[in-house]
């Protein structure tokens, strides 16, 4: 029996997103709280979320869920997405994170994770699915219904794990001064205190748990970034750091205000942590600064496809150190195998104090690559689409892993479908910048023009 195409999605690239009482209603997530309980089959789960003002209610549908399976839950209240994955971890528990990472403040969503702290692989969120679809819940009698508990100390084992890998003396001698945005998300807590840990005066921005995001845009990018940006022009800070709602993904601003693009923050850590032999992880939409970086060391580089969850997975199977993706998701696997903002914040501050260095500086000893990244609205299915770009392309280096890489001499572009919304992202790479734009002009509009 083929049930393949008959079970709808639920999960995307990074769980399942809704909009909580339209899509994501109370029933749907005390179910998928049922399915993942019975996939789990596991005495207790712990669980998590963002500052949404949402996760009250989802929380707690999916805690009723769990609960009516004879599942205990452990609720770890409000904290970083990577700091209930090192819970999961280091008490080998699997757990559920609600929480809509970057996206704007009417979403919330769903996540699972495996007992090893990293995302669900995709197989495994399959067999939730078919659960769900299939109604094959589990349901306990009434005394052996699962008990709910709350655990204090999540916060503080996750930064204690986190500085466990960085010199935090020498960090501490620097005396580093740092601008961070919270962005009114999940790491509103727990970044000043591993930032007070290490030494540095540290001024806030939006460090308050406002779960509607009125301070900014929860998408870490430039634009989103403004008062960040020109706090750090007045030229009084070491360094500036931002992450997403979740806080998995980290950015940089220089001493001078300058944006950091993650691909370079990405590139940087790499340079620096990785050794002759050893295998570094990204997705096929980074840039070749990587390959660069990697053929100077030694190292040995693996693309993927695009999505977190796989870079941490190709990590685990290759045993590799590094890895990470191109918009401030960075793995460090001494740590843990999922993106982790703090990790990735405490890694480049160990690298200013070890080499006692500028962070504008240390930057222009890595290559200059440029992304010119667009996206473009689908009207139409991408399977309707793909086939005229692969004409259009025909005859030129292709690269069919994830979407099309159109691959040149100078440069590469790179048109994929997102996993989560109706778009398709473009994205142009070379180290001429004007070469970039081009390559992602072109394919914009042949997008643009194949839809018209
Ligand atoms: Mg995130």
């Amino acid at each position: 029996m083929s049930t393949k195409e008959e079970i709808p999605r639920l999960f995307g690239t990074n769980g399942i997103r809704g909009v909580p009482n339209e899509d994501l209603t109370v029933e749907f997530s005390s179910d998928i709280g049922k399915a993942a309980a019975a996939f789990f089959d596991s005495p207790v789960i712990a669980i998590g979320r963002d500052t949404r003002i949402t996760g009250d209610m989802i929380t707690y549908a999916v805690v009723s869920g769990v609960l009516s399976t004879g599942t205990n839950v452990i609720d770890l209240g409000v904290l970083p997405t990577p700091a209930l994955q090192y819970y999961c971890k280091v008490n080998e528990l699997y757990g559920i994170v609600i929480t809509a990472s970057h996206n704007p403040p009417q979403f919330n969503g769903i996540k699972c994770v495996d007992k090893d702290g990293t995302e669900l692989e995709r197989t495994r969120e399959e067999e939730i699915e078919k659960i769900y679809h299939y109604r094959k819940f589990k349901k306990a009698s009434w005394e052996n219904i699962g008990i709910y508990s709350r655990a204090s100390g999540a916060i503080e084992n996750y930064i204690k794990g986190v500085l466990s890998h960085v010199d935090v003396e020498k960090i501490k001698e620097r005396k580093l001064r740092v601008a961070f945005d919270a962005g009114n998300g999940a790491a509103f807590f727990s970044t000043p205190s591993m930032l007070s840990a290490l030494g540095c005066s540290i001024t806030t921005l939006n460090a308050n748990p406002d779960g509607k995001f009125t301070s900014r845009n929860s998408e870490p990018k430039p634009e989103n970034l403004t008062d960040l940006i020109n706090l750090m022009k007045m030229g009084k800070f070491d360094l500036g750091i931002a992450h997403d709602g979740d806080a998995d993904r980290a950015v940089f601003i220089d001493e001078t205000g300058k944006f950091i693009d993650g691909d370079k923050s990405l590139t940087l850590i790499t340079k620096r942590a990785a050794k002759r032999g050893e295998k570094v992880v990204t997705p096929i939409s980074s840039s070749d600064a990587i390959d660069e970086v990697c053929r100077e060391l030694g190292s040995v580089l693996i693309r993927t496809k695009v999505g977190a969850p796989i870079v941490s997975r190709t990590m685990i199977k290759e045993k590799a150190l590094i890895g990470g993706e191109e918009n401030g998701g960075i793995i460090y696997g001494k740590h843990q195998y999922c993106r982790d903002g703090a990790m990735a914040a405490a890694l480049v501050l160990d690298l200013m104090a070890k080499e006692r260095k500028k962070v504008s500086n240390l930057l222009k000893e890595i290559p200059d690559y440029s992304i010119v990244k667009s996206q473009v609205h689908l009207k139409k299915k991408w399977e309707e689409i793909k086939p005229s770009v692969i004409d259009y392309v025909s005859g030129r280096k292709t690269d069919e892993m994830d979407g099309i890489k159109v691959i040149e001499k100078d440069g590469w572009a790179l048109i994929r479908p997102s996993g989560t919304e109706p778009i398709v992202r473009v994205y142009g790479q070379s180290k001429d910048y004007e070469k970039a734009k081009k390559l992602n002009r072109e394919f914009v509009e042949l997008i643009e023009k194949i839809q018209s």
